[in-house]
């Protein structure tokens, strides 16, 4: 028992250090990947298993160390606000689910249609005054796992694809805009997505390009057309939910500082270690002054 006691700082000192030693290498990786060097990276993560039963997640107190980071940059004025969108919501209707609802209210739920709980996820998200998106599935380049029972395809003709986003919002009315579930070979392709954003625009939905791939098309397209529109600048949970990869993600905010429009992030809704991951990523930047708004007001105070 003394022992133990003895031994738990020096355990929490040697984390602290080989955490922070791994956080220079881990930048230069997570950068590439998310400046979205061609890779579709994040459909791994789409596909993945949906979330592990919450009652066997074990709940750990979380730990200190993003804090302990020494950031390379001070002062958060010039740091623009930014948005978060947890993606793939649908397949659980448990205690996480719960759980993620009660994050502040300006994090937007992006919600699979089709899914046995689509209607809970958004029952969740409105009771907690989430903004709400349709995660469009769309299909992946090769062979990425399936987006969905239904999905878009490259050289699916307007009408096909106009009504597939009906019957989408038909399950998730109250959803404000849309974005890409997967998508790595829809979105590259023009025609499909002018289709695409055409449709969602006849619905009043704006459009946020997730960004699967660096050849996408979407964002530019929708500006092009005078819609208003989103890209994802980050990934929080690639490679993973490590605070090693959370305070490189803190660091790398520093190379949008001056930018007008707001930084969009991503992350996703498997499992426990996400939720906490972007918890410690919500407390740590609210710290530091950066401004979390909701992707109504970003759509409305940035638009096209
Ligand atoms: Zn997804």
């Amino acid at each position: 028992m003394v022992k133990s006691r003895l031994l738990l700082p020096v355990i929490a000192v040697f984390s602290v250090m080989i955490i922070f030693s791994s956080c220079k290498k881990g930048n230069i990786d997570v950068q590439a990947i998310d400046a979205g060097k061609g890779t579709d990276y994040t459909e791994q993560i789409d596909s993945s298993e949906p979330s592990v039963p919450d009652s066997t997640v074990h709940t750990s107190t979380v730990p200190s160390a993003i804090a302990n980071y020494e950031y390379s940059w001070t002062g958060s004025d010039n740091i623009p606000p930014i948005v978060i969108i947890i993606d793939d919501f649908g397949n659980t209707n448990d205690r996480l689910l719960e759980d993620f609802g009660k994050l502040p209210s300006e994090i937007c739920f992006a919600i699979l249609p089709d899914l046995p709980h689509t209607k809970d996820a958004a029952r969740v998200a409105t009771e907690n005054s989430h903004d709400i998106v349709i995660h469009v599935p769309m299909k992946a380049i090769g062979n990425a796992g399936s987006p969905g029972k239904r999905y878009i395809k490259v050289g699916m003709d307007k009408a096909e694809i106009k009504d597939m986003i009906a019957s989408f919002k038909s399950q998730i009315p109250m959803a404000i805009g849309a974005n890409n579930h997967m998508g790595s070979e829809v979105t590259q392709d023009a025609a499909t997505m002018n289709n695409i954003l055409e449709s969602l625009n006849s619905s009043n939905l704006f459009f946020v390009d997730s960004y699967t791939i660096g050849t996408s098309v979407g964002f530019k397209l929708a500006k092009s057309k005078g819609y208003s529109s989103g890209k994802r600048d980050i990934f929080l949970d690639v490679p993973d939910n490590s605070n090693a990869t959370l305070a490189s993600k803190i660091e790398g905010l520093a190379k949008y500082k001056g930018r007008k429009e707001p930084v969009f992030i991503i992350s996703h809704c498997h499992n426990r270690q996400k939720l906490e991951a972007l918890q410690n990523f919500i407390t740590q930047v609210q710290s530091m002054g950066i401004r979390i708004i909701s992707l109504s007001d970003a759509i409305n105070d940035y638009p096209a």
